[in-house]
């Protein structure tokens, strides 16, 4: 009995941490949007301490900062944080791809062949938030058929703050990621060729970092730095 409230109100807190960390990844809230905590638990109909520890545990996952006068905001990444988030995807997803054998493709197949109908129905549509939560989940799909939960863990904040690096520094309107290029890695693994299909993951996010305008983050560093010197 006395482990009851403890597990629930775990269990209400990931609720929260889970719509906010959703609602950030699918671009409904921007970076620097301020979360108010007064607001979440109207809205959400929550518990007040409940907010508080999902909004800690979302700045531990460093998708929420929490300043002491200025309360929660939704995160900014700097430059440098956006190339370290790109080269742990990339390390974390070549290690799922090589996790997944034909078999595991196999078994997951309606699964993967449902969510490719979606994303293709997605990417020919206009609406925005569908295109960004579809093509996010394949890669959060991927993280699931490698059955390697540890390393869907680590995705899943990646998946995250790679959607506030996109809401940052995405050059114009492009979709984050090209659906053609999801299906190339889908059929390499289905063949079995390993090797072609971590070829094809790391080529589609070298992509997607190249998309970004980060270097201009970086080119307005310096131009503060050097504005600010010898003052
Ligand atoms: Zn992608």
């Amino acid at each position: 009995m006395k482990d009851k409230p403890v597990s629930s109100k775990q269990q209400e807190v990931q609720r929260i941490a889970e719509v906010l960390a959703k609602a950030i990844a699918q671009h409904r809230l921007r970076p620097g949007v301020r979360l108010v905590e007064a607001h979440i638990v109207e809205i959400m109909q929550a518990n007040r301490n409940h907010v508080q520890a999902a909004l800690q545990r979302l700045a531990m996952q460093r998708i929420v900062d929490i300043e002491p006068n200025r309360g929660a905001t939704v995160a900014q990444p700097s430059a440098r944080e956006a190339r370290e988030i790109f080269a742990a995807r990339r390390a974390v997803e070549r290690a799922i791809v090589e996790a997944i054998t034909p078999a595991r493709i196999a078994e997951h197949q309606a699964r993967i062949e449902q969510h490719m109908h979606d994303e293709r129905a997605a990417t020919a549509s206009t609406d925005r938030r569908a295109i960004v939560r579809e093509l996010c989940e394949f890669h959060l799909l991927l993280g699931e058929v490698s059955g390697n939960q540890v390393l869907a863990g680590i995705l899943d904040n990646l998946m995250v703050r790679s959607s506030l690096i996109v809401a940052l520094y995405q050059r114009g309107d492009s979709p984050p990621c090209a659906s053609h290029e999801h299906q190339a890695i889908i059929d390499a693994l289905r063949a079995g060729d390993t090797q072609a299909a971590v070829g094809q993951m790391i080529e589609h996010l070298d992509e997607l970092e190249g998309q970004l305008a980060i270097e201009k983050a970086d080119a307005a560093d310096v131009n503060l730095r050097q504005a600010l010197s010898g003052l």
